[in-house]
């Protein structure tokens, strides 16, 4: 159990004094106590039941929305629980009772989009798809690209530190967050990084609070590297008779240092929900994308590679038909969803252990006679493991909680990590101090203390 001061329920009266300071300072339209707001700002998308019924919802619009409200909350010691679109999977949105919550959304507007230097300076509520958009008219693009990039914030990616599909070439999130604007618990407003490629002066306080969860500072704007959208593309779709085999696909792409922009692996169960024609087509398919001017060249590679492996391998450089190659992928968690609530795990693990992490997985399935359905990241060594449950269930059965347990074990063991892109949230923190070792869990919590003295940014979430 971990034991670091979380701020608790505040005081009626100190919740009744931070509510009449809020509408004296904030804007008449920023602050609601509707209760029907409250509920629709209480949990995110991993289902995670919200602590207590949160105080208030925030609507910022701008950074002195956000340095009033917490200059004033942490005087009171409300906690305060930031939120993006609150697509996250970790519970990471979640309130506990009595909190603020501070909805970034509303500050979506891209500040800036220079072509010359290839960065954009936005506020955290713009959507990441609309970023990716509006680079895209400059021959430019965002590159992480989470498969909720259509609905998530740039606020919540960074603070998340979130992965996708591309981040096989370019790297998660924080490899595209050169600079940003943050407000400590304080009010103090901070900014961190730059707006050059290289740059190393003091600590480097943009990684950290990238992935940080909300825990050390609100991100009220943020400078990102853009890329060039690459010139061309190929796209490959392999089905192999067994998913280790398609992992051992996936791993001999690497070895022979081929660097796929994606590499997206669907096991047999989840091929067969989005339907059973797909099924009987192989027990795993791979999707590799390559890209750049010699994609077709890689591609041809990654065919070879592939070739003794799969069962049929098939090429295109023709975006409408690698769309088609890829949906699949896409159709994966609405398929999914059909079925019932999709509990989606997060491990990773070294790229060299990716189909052992799939045969243990297979066996702790059986072992617990829960049905896991697996999505992997194969060029990250990123699986998804997805436990779906019956959405009129009050609680998670007990074996879906072994199970899971297991397969955090097994990250562990192979010398992977609890979570990959998804952070630790609440449903993961019970692990963390294992992964870390004591002497980093310490570190990180001193880290938290100078950032948040009084704990009331996200308590109970992440460390
Ligand atoms: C269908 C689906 C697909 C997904 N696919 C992916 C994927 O491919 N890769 C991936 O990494 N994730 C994925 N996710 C998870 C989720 O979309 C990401 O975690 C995303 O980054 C969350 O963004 P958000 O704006 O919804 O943040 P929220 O859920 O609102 O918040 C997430 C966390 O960030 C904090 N936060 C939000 N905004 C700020 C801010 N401005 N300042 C400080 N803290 C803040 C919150 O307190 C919370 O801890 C998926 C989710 C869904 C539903």
């Amino acid at each position: 159990m971990t034991t670091e001061p979380v701020a608790a329920a505040p005081e009626t009266t100190a919740s009744a004094r931070l509510l009449g300071l809020l509408a004296r300072d904030l804007p008449p339209d920023r602050l609601t106590t509707d209760p029907a707001v409250l509920t629709a700002h209480a949990t995110d998308r991993s289902g995670t039941r919200p602590a207590g019924e949160p105080l208030a919802v925030v609507h910022a619009r701008r950074t002195e929305d956000v340095t009033v409200t917490l200059r004033h909350a942490n005087a009171l010691y409300v906690p305060v629980v930031p939120r993006g679109a609150g697509t996250g999977l970790s519970g990471g949105a979640t309130a506990q009772e009595g909190s603020l919550i501070l909805d970034l959304s509303g500050m979506n507007r891209v500040v800036e989009l220079s072509a010359d230097d290839q960065l954009a300076v936005v506020e955290p509520g713009v959507i990441t798809a609309e970023l990716d958009r509006a680079a895209g008219a400059y021959g430019l693009r965002y590159a992480p690209d989470p498969a909720s990039a259509a609905l998530s914030t740039i606020g919540g990616n960074i603070a998340t530190n979130a992965g996708g599909l591309r981040c096989a070439k370019y790297g998660v999130t924080r490899d595209s967050v050169l600079g940003l604007e943050a407000v400590l618990a304080d009010g103090t407003v901070v900014r961190t990084g730059r707006r050059t490629v290289k740059g190393v002066t003091g600590y480097d306080l943009t990684a950290l609070l990238t992935g940080s969860e909300g825990t050390l500072a609100v991100i009220t704007s943020a400078t990102l590297r853009l890329r060039p959208v690459p010139v061309a593309t190929a796209t490959l779709a392999a089905y192999f008779p067994t998913f280790e085999a398609a992992a051992e696909g996936a791993y001999a792409i690497t070895r022979a240092g081929v660097e796929p922009a994606l590499a997206e692996l669907v096991d047999g169960p989840v091929l067969h929900a989005i339907d059973p024609a797909l099924r009987e087509r192989g027990a795993a398919l791979l999707v590799v994308q390559c890209d750049g001017a010699g994609a077709a060249a890689e591609a041809a590679a990654v065919a070879r590679l592939l070739a003794p492996l799969a069962t049929t391998v098939e090429t295109t450089e023709e975006p409408a038909e690698a769309e088609a190659l890829l949906a699949a992928r896409r159709l994966a968690l609405p398929a999914l969803e059909r079925l019932g609530r999709p509990l989606i795990e997060d491990i990773a693990v070294p790229r060299s252990r990716l189909a052992e992490a799939v045969r243990e997985i297979r066996a702790i399935s059986a072992r617990h006679n829960v049905p896991v359905f697996t999505l992997a990241h194969a060029a990250d060594g990123n699986l998804h493991p997805i436990i779906v449950v019956d959405p009129s269930l009050d609680r998670l059965p007990e074996t879906a909680w072994e199970a899971a347990g297991e397969i955090f074990a097994l990250a562990l063991r192979l010398g992977g990590t609890l979570t990959g892109e998804h952070g630790v949230g609440v449903l993961k923190r019970q692990w963390v101090a294992e992964e870390l070792g004591s002497a980093a869990h310490g570190l990180q919590r001193r880290i938290k203390q100078a950032f948040d003295p009084r704990g009331i940014l996200n308590p109970g979430k992440a460390l």
